[in-house]
């Protein structure tokens, strides 16, 4: 059988890790990952006498997306791509569409509708780590209930056996590079995401802990990646590279709900 078989060039050592934890589980659908992160806030806001703040931290991305290639064969003839093109270009006014198609090579990956059968995800968690907060868990179920609720065909379900996962989220005490989050997806040949990994951080890299707003903020950005969105310049939206608000933009919803609207797969 003819797959894509892209392993991503990652910058990231954990990333690789997980390429190739994902690679071992699911050996015919390895094909494509992104990670994904969360940096802390800028140095002007780190001394702020006030942590709990939510300018405290604003949050950057460190994108270690893979430029996948495609086999124009992986789609199947049943794609019409000069229609999807048009649909795009119908759908795409307030949204980043646009800027999603440059940073992936013209290509989109989503989940395939998942209402009859949400995706499985699994929620860790990290009494041992120092600031940990018992809400955390509850904070990132809200980011994933958050984005089902705008209206795409994927609802998610929370399980308790991490074996029994599609997705799974969890924590660490900071990473060794500036970012507070990661998220790494799979995809089949077709650009189905069928897999996916989310990691937060409790502190910054430089140090600071981060609050439950923060975490929210960054666990609704991660979802945005895992669930196929990447990242956008308007900092008025959650997937900005360095995000400088809380809740979900217009152009968040409506980005992902086009992204939703479409077959997954190059659109060259
Ligand atoms: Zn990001």
């Amino acid at each position: 059988m003819k797959r894509t078989d892209l392993i991503p060039v990652l910058l990231l050592m954990p990333v690789l890790g997980f390429i190739a934890v994902q690679a071992m589980h699911t050996p015919a659908i390895t094909a494509t990952s992104q990670a994904a992160s969360l940096a802390p806030a800028s140095r002007a806001h780190k001394h702020r006498a006030n942590r709990t703040t939510e300018s405290a931290a604003s949050i950057a991305d460190d994108n270690t997306d893979s430029d996948a290639t495609i086999d124009a064969d992986a789609d199947g003839k049943s794609r019409d791509v000069l229609d999807i093109r048009r649909r795009i270009q119908l759908g795409e006014n307030g949204t980043y569409i646009g800027e999603i198609l440059s940073e992936r090579d013209s290509a989109l990956a989503r989940w395939p509708e998942r209402l009859t059968t949400p995706v499985r995800v699994w929620v860790g968690s990290g009494p041992a780590i120092p600031g940990w907060d018992q809400s955390y868990p509850e904070r990132v179920r809200d980011a994933f209930d958050q984005w089902a609720n705008i209206g795409i065909p994927v609802k998610f379900t929370f399980v308790r056996d991490s074996t029994d996962a599609d997705v799974h989220v969890s924590w660490i005490d900071h990473f060794d590079s500036p970012i507070s989050g990661k998220t790494i997806w799979a995809r089949d040949g077709k650009w189905w995401i069928v897999t996916a990994n989310i990691t937060l951080a409790l502190h910054h890299n430089a140090g600071e802990l981060l609050d439950a707003k923060a975490v929210h903020a960054i666990a609704l950005h991660e979802v945005g990646h895992l669930l196929g969105l990447d990242h956008t310049v308007d900092t008025a939206n959650i997937m900005t590279a360095r995000v400088r608000v809380r809740d979900l933009s217009e152009a968040d919803r409506a980005t992902m709900k086009l992204l939703y609207s479409l077959p997954p797969g190059s659109v060259k």
